[in-house]
């Protein structure tokens, strides 16, 4: 059976169609910044599959929307498990802020430890489709780690562009897996363009979020996931942190492919986090000027997921918000790093500082106004604190050091001095 499920490309500036084969990658008339929409025959999938097929279904990965996914029927998927990962009640959260129902998604569970997985798995179906050995992508680091990751459980070969900047934790993960690492003396922005070069030079298979159009239907996966998670519902808002912003479209394009089903009858509002030092979609939602309208910034933060001067994705995550009634906010440095200890210490989730930034963006959001007590909410958390835990450091003081007395129960007597506030 061929892809007959998908109809083709449509560039979100221009509106042209492309066929999957006039196209790699970007419209044509608009170069980089010409983001493609993958296009589906929605009565032919409905056809094919239902929510009850669904419910039925073994396949506990994102692998359980092939049908729904810009792959053919038989091609090959790499054998990590990828997606499907668990969404948590979070009452304490919600009590923390004031709302009825909060549940938090764990993509810090997916097998390189963050929510790029999604795309990386679909980019290494469609490199090896197209009979790639080598691909490539530019990266703050997670979606540099997923690709060397789903490359390595391939056989595929991974050269990833990370700025020298990025976490260790990060950078080693690209190393272990077999990458061939090159750091940038710059900033993500840079990598970026440099990225888009090498892979036309040496004809390499490209990754870049917001270029490749695949990218954004991987990661819409995590929204069939809180529908069926939800039992067919759907929640009143996705908070969701932004860095290119190719989560928050993706999320978008997912619950957008459920009302086109028929399966659900309204879109949650989605409401898209930046950090205050990289918040250049935060500037052009609120200046509300047209679609593909966004000043670069001078992007800092300490979240390095989010860190991107130039959303690359800015065109499909300003429609998101816009279309959904949702909104965009930005939050202080201080606010992300204090979240993750608050997020941990009430869900037992540990995420970095881009993840723990849905949460500060929660309280700001509850604060102005943005979502009103009566919401239901899910927070994506995107990646492990164990990417990062200099920044999680940040956040706690030293444990206190005890001197083992000659005397076990002196040691006991000095433990309890130690902890006096338990006692
Ligand atoms: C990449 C990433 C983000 C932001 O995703 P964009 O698509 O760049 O907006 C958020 N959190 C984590 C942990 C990430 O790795
Ligand atoms: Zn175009």
């Amino acid at each position: 059976m061929a892809m007959d499920h998908v109809i083709g490309y449509l560039c979100r500036l221009c509106g042209a169609a492309h066929t999957l084969e006039a196209v790699d990658y970007i419209c044509p008339c608009h170069g980089i910044e010409g983001i493609l929409d993958v296009q589906y025959d929605y009565d032919l999938l409905r056809t094919r599959l239902t929510p009850a097929l669904l419910a039925e279904s073994r396949e506990m990965s994102m692998w359980r929307y092939k049908a729904l996914l810009p792959v053919h029927p038989e091609a090959p998927v790499p054998p990590l498990r990828v997606g499907w990962t668990p969404l948590y009640a979070a009452p304490r959260l919600a009590a923390l802020v004031g709302l009825p129902q909060v549940w938090v998604k764990d993509d810090g569970l997916n097998p390189t430890a963050s929510f790029k997985d999604r795309a990386s798995a679909l980019a290494v179906v469609k490199a090896q489709e197209c009979g790639s050995k080598v691909v490539t992508t530019a990266s703050t680091g997670n979606a540099a780690a997923a690709l060397a990751g789903l490359a390595a459980s391939v056989g595929l070969t991974a050269v990833i562009f990370v700025p020298k900047s990025a976490p260790a934790a990060k950078i080693a993960q690209h190393l272990i897996y077999g990458a061939h690492v090159i750091l940038v003396d710059g900033t993500y922005d840079a990598a970026f363009e440099l990225t888009v070069e090498v892979a036309r030079t040496f004809g390499w298979y490209n990754r870049n979020t917001a270029y490749n159009p695949f990218m954004s239907e991987g990661k819409k996966t995590a929204a069939y996931e809180i529908w069926e998670q939800l039992d067919g519902r759907v929640p009143d808002c996705v908070v969701v942190p932004v860095g290119d912003g190719c989560i928050l479209g993706g999320i978008h394009k997912g619950f957008k492919d459920l009302l086109a089903l028929g399966w659900i009858e309204r879109l949650p509002r989605l409401i898209g986090v930046q950090a205050e030092g990289s918040s250049a979609l935060v500037q052009a939602y609120t200046c509300g000027g047209p679609l593909g309208q966004i000043e670069r910034v001078d992007a800092v933060t300490v979240a390095d997921s989010i860190c991107a001067g130039l959303p690359r994705d800015h065109i499909k995550a300003l429609a998101g918000v816009r279309e959904t009634g949702g909104a965009f906010l930005a939050v202080s440095d201080a606010e992300i790093l204090s979240a993750i200890p608050v997020v941990a210490r009430n869900t037992g989730v540990f995420c970095e500082p881009a993840a723990a930034a849905s949460y500060a963006g929660l309280v700001g959001a509850v604060e102005r106004g943005l979502i009103d007590r009566e919401e239901r909410v899910v927070l994506l958390l995107t990646g492990s604190g164990l990417k990062d835990i200099t920044s999680a450091m940040r956040t706690v003081s030293a444990p206190p050091v005890i001197m083992p007395h000659a005397r076990l129960a002196d040691t006991v007597a000095a433990v309890r001095a130690t902890l006096a506030d338990l006692f």
